[in-house]
């Protein structure tokens, strides 16, 4: 445990935002010289109707990096009637122009990928591997937008095919729903919104954002983006302010989708206020890691700490728990402690740093209450286990018993959580018994224990011999049970903001219609 303290390491200055001249529009430099950010409505950089701004603090070591405006429903209702008024000026670029949009919004994404790396970095906590991955994310998804177009066909029905229909043809269409709703996490503030955005505009919806009041940030950048490319104006709209804000696009009658990632809790909130519109829920998870006595035991557990401790953890498909068998766990659990010796700790800031702060001092609180809780019921603290400020150590508990919360609840702190199993059947069970159902993974190399894993689990994702991870979004993403409904991903989430319009042509009157048939001789 001492060696964490050792390679606890502190950045050499405090957290201080600097950008380039080209958002500047976003902000304006407020009295104490920090940047007070604006809203990005109907095309326009404005301050809220409150005229009032809350402060976004950094995790690194806790300080006001930045004001955002506090925006209400007065915003909001601005922020829809901008995206109603807008839809025909979308619909009307042809998508091959849309697509274009996208490559040049890629193209500036990376040339100011430092200054997106650097606001991901300060009000999100991540380190720089972190932050340049989900930024160059965000730009490949954006080249990948001719993918997505392959969804947006349509379909033409012969309807001699029916006694009901003989004589009719139909067209259907797959036409944009109108307005979209997105609404995101601050784990991934940059990436997650941007999923919805692209294909919710590339298939000619507008939409109305609200990021996470944590990481409020790096969304206005990224609208200063499309501003740039001429995205027509309220197309896109940003507002900041809490979460409040997302419940009235919720509800709001002239948004007819909501594409939501966060918790579970607040994404049944916003089901029920969505009632009656298209929703797509991407909630909580614990993805289970089964870990059998035939696995490649190295890969095994380099993939499983890769997959608790990325992002601090703080990832819905996280490894959130892993069950391994009692038979093999002794060796496993040296490999991994082999691994977590190796890994640094600390100030995100500095190169090299794989874990950093938590996104606040709550969830450093609420994670450790978790790693306590287990403890206390017999589960061994074999590196970690403490917290100061938004910082927890990479922590691995193992002997984690059944009725330890943490086996249970999301984690989303950077513990490598292992539980003894029997055998398979034994981490079925577990698994079976989580509210939960986003992703899980198994490490084996026999086919049909594979095969019989992967469909015994009732998940979104199951993963074989590596930890659960999405990254652009190439295969389809989502949950099941509590962990959500609907599929996020390249050509997926874009079926989920369109509807389908049926255009039914009676060829009758032309006498057009197939003839009837011979009579019998
Ligand atoms: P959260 O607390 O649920 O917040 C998510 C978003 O909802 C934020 O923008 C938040 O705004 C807003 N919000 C809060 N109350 C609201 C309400 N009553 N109505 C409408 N919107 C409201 O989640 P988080 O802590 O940011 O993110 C972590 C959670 O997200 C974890 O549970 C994680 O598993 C989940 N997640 C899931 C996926 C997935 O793909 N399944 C991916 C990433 C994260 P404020 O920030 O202003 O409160």
């Amino acid at each position: 445990m001492a060696g964490y303290e050792q390679r606890y390491e502190v950045g050499p200055e405090r957290p201080n935002l600097k950008l380039s001249g080209f958002f500047r529009d976003a902000f304006a430099e407020g009295e104490d010289g920090l940047p007070v950010f604006r809203m990005y409505i109907d095309g326009k950089w404005v301050e809220g109707s409150s005229r009032e701004v809350f402060p976004v603090d950094t995790p690194i070591d806790e300080s006001v990096v930045a004001y955002a405006q506090k925006g209400n429903s007065t915003d909001v209702n601005l922020a829809v009637a901008a995206a109603k008024v807008a839809r025909p000026s979308i619909r009307n670029i042809a998508a091959i122009d849309r697509i274009e949009m996208f490559h040049e919004c890629a193209d500036l994404i990376e040339r100011y990928k430092q200054d997106f790396v650097d606001v991901l970095v300060i009000e999100g906590g991540k380190t720089r591997r972190d932050a340049e991955g989900e930024v160059s994310a965000v730009a490949e998804r954006m080249r990948m937008t001719m993918e997505d177009i392959s969804k947006v066909t349509g379909e033409y029905r012969p309807g001699d095919w029916s006694a009901d229909t003989r004589g009719k043809i139909a067209i259907v269409l797959r036409e944009p729903v109108g307005t979209v709703g997105a609404i995101g996490p601050f784990n991934y503030p940059l990436f997650i919104p941007a999923a919805k955005v692209i294909p919710a505009i590339l298939s000619g919806n507008t939409v109305v954002v609200k990021p996470s009041s944590e990481t409020p940030l790096s969304q206005l950048l990224l609208a200063r983006v499309f501003d740039e490319v001429g995205l027509p104006r309220g197309v896109l709209n940003v507002v900041t302010g809490p979460g409040s804000i997302g419940s009235k696009i919720a509800e709001h009658d002239d948004v007819g989708m909501i594409s939501f990632t966060g918790s579970t809790e607040v994404g049944k909130e916003v089901a029920r206020r969505a009632a009656g519109k298209s929703l797509h829920l991407e909630l909580g998870g614990k993805a289970y890691a089964i870990v059998l006595e035939d696995a490649d035991l190295p890969l095994a557990a380099s993939k499983c700490v890769m997959g608790s401790l990325r992002n601090a953890g703080q990832r819905c498909d996280a490894v959130s728990a892993i069950l391994v068998v009692e038979s093999v766990a002794d060796r496993f659990v040296e490999e991994v402690l082999r691994v977590i010796d190796g890994i640094r700790f600390g100030d995100p800031r500095l190169d090299g740093v794989d874990v950093g702060p938590l996104i606040n001092r709550a969830a450093a609180e609420r994670v450790n209450a978790l790693v306590r809780d287990a403890v206390e019921r017999g589960a061994k603290l074999l590196r970690g286990g403490r917290y100061n400020g938004c910082y927890h150590e990479p922590t691995v508990l193992d002997h984690v018993p059944r009725d330890a919360r943490i086996l249970w609840e999301e984690t989303f702190g950077p513990v490598v959580t292992i539980a003894r199993v029997r055998d398979e059947d034994d981490a079925l069970s577990i698994v079976s018994r989580s509210r939960y159902g986003l992703d899980s993974c198994v490490f084996t190399n026999n086919f049909y224990r594979i095969w019989r894993i992967a469909k015994a689990v009732q998940a979104g994702s199951v993963t074989v011999n590596d930890f659960p991870r999405h990254g652009v979004g190439y295969f389809p993403f989502g949950g099941v049970k509590d962990s959500g409904l609907g599929r996020e991903g390249i050509g997926y989430s874009i079926e989920e903001m369109m509807v389908l319009k049926t255009i039914v042509i009676n060829l009758e009157p032309a006498k057009l219609g197939k003839a009837e048939r011979p009579k019998k001789r």
